[in-house]
Parts: structure tokens; C-alpha cells; sequence
């Protein structure tokens, strides 16, 4: 397919998946018109792209479903001054629209060779620090974070991360047990007060742990 045909995927893929299904935050939909999503999969599954469906990055992970990280970056009310702190940067496809809709994003992946191709997708994102590492614990050293987003799911919510999160700030995270009986969060930390809401059930890969 050549880049036009994929243009055209992609704006079909933000009418249909995308503004059908509710959201509305013009900055998102830009976002999402503009990254290539097909640069950000294997060669193999490059015509999928645009697919209604998380695919497959290797080692047992999945770039998420457009529809899913358009939400996700909805939640988060970015304006374009935000730092922002991302768990489980995967392919780098959401680390990309986070980028292009905030000042500053940290993002932390548990799995070298995909810290390492998601570092060469993002090299034209002068904004972007990557980090290998268990995100459990965040990234302190740039902490505090006006947002936190973390795209695979705990059991329960680490602490860090509420810890991690500014006064004002908004943590958007899946939580539960593997398999199907996940809830996405929104979390707001108002004057050191933590009031959660739920959006709707997902399915994520777990948050895995680094064993020393
Ligand atoms: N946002 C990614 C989604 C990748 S799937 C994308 O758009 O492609 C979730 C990712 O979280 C996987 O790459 C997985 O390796 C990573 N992950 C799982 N547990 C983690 C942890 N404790 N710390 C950092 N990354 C983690």
C-alpha cells in the first residue's frame, strides 16, 4: 500500500472508530489524523493498521485499539502545557499522540527490545525521554506529573503513581485481574483528595513486575 492509500485508511479509521463513537476533543482527532499508525507495527500487518482491534507488537504485547487510545488521551484533558508520564510505551503508537498534544512525555516500557524499536519510532519527537524499566514505580525523578496514563493493567493501582501525580493532576489506568473483568479509571487528585470514576470495562495485557 502506498502512503495515500494509507491516508485514507486513517480518516476513515477517525470518522468511523473514532467520532462515531463519541469523542468530540478536536485536538485529539487531529492527533489522530496525523500520526501514522502503520509506521508504528511490524511490516506483516502494516495493511491492518487501521483495524478496529489491538494487533500484536511481539513479545506477547498488543498496540491498543485506535478507539481505546483515543479515549485514554481524551480522558486526560491535555491543553499543551502538561508533563506527562506514560506506563508500558509498547510500540510508541500512544506515546506519539500524547506528544503531539502535550509539552513534555516520560514513558517507561519493562521490555528492552521494545524500548529499543520504540525509540527509533519516535526519534523525530524531540518532547519524548524514554526509560527501560519497571513503571510500578513510576519515573520520581521528573515527578510531579500533571498526567499519568498506563496502558496495561494492575491488580490494584500503584501507589507511586498517585504519589508521582500533581495536585490537580489526572491519572487514567485499567484496572484488574488479567483476563476480561478490567475497569478503566479516571483518577483526579483535588487538594490531596483522590476521587475515582469509572468509565468502561476493558481488556488489557497485565502490568507485569521486574524481579531483581
Ligand atoms: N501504549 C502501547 C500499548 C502497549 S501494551 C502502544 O500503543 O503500543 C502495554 C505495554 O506495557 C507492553 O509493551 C508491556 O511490555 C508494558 N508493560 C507491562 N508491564 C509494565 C511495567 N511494569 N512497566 C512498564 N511497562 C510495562
Amino acid at each position: 500500500m502506498i502512503k495515500e492509500d494509507f491516508a485514507k485508511l486513517r480518516t476513515a479509521m477517525v470518522n468511523e472508530q473514532i467520532i462515531a463513537r463519541g469523542i468530540s476533543d478536536r485536538r485529539v482527532i487531529d492527533a489522530m489524523l496525523k500520526v501514522p499508525r502503520e509506521k508504528f507495527v511490524s511490516a506483516s500487518l502494516q495493511d491492518s493498521a487501521y483495524d478496529d482491534r489491538p494487533l500484536p507488537i511481539g513479545y506477547g504485547q498488543t498496540i491498543s485499539q485506535p478507539y481505546i487510545v483515543a479515549l485514554m488521551t481524551e480522558l486526560l484533558e491535555l491543553k499543551g502545557d502538561e508533563k506527562v508520564l506514560e506506563i508500558g510505551t509498547g510500540c510508541g503508537y500512544q506515546t506519539a499522540i500524547l506528544a503531539e498534544l502535550a509539552k513534555e512525555v516520560y514513558t517507561v516500557e519493562i521490555i528492552k527490545p521494545l524500548y529499543e524499536k520504540a525509540k527509533i519510532n519516535l526519534l523525530s519527537y524531540k518532547n519524548i525521554k524514554l526509560k527501560y524499566g519497571d513503571g510500578y514505580n513510576g519515573w520520581e525523578e521528573f515527578s510531579p506529573y500533571n498526567r499519568i496514563i498506563v496502558t496495561a493493567a494492575p491488580e490494584k493501582i500503584p501507589q507511586p503513581l498517585i504519589t508521582q501525580l500533581d495536585n490537580n493532576g489526572i491519572l487514567v489506568i485499567p484496572e484488574g485481574p488479567p483476563g476480561w473483568s478490567q475497569v478503566l479509571l479516571k483518577i483526579k487528585k483535588e487538594n490531596g483528595k483522590i476521587i475515582s470514576s469509572q468509565i468502561c470495562d476493558v481488556a488489557f495485557v497485565p502490568l507485569t513486575r521486574k524481579r531483581n
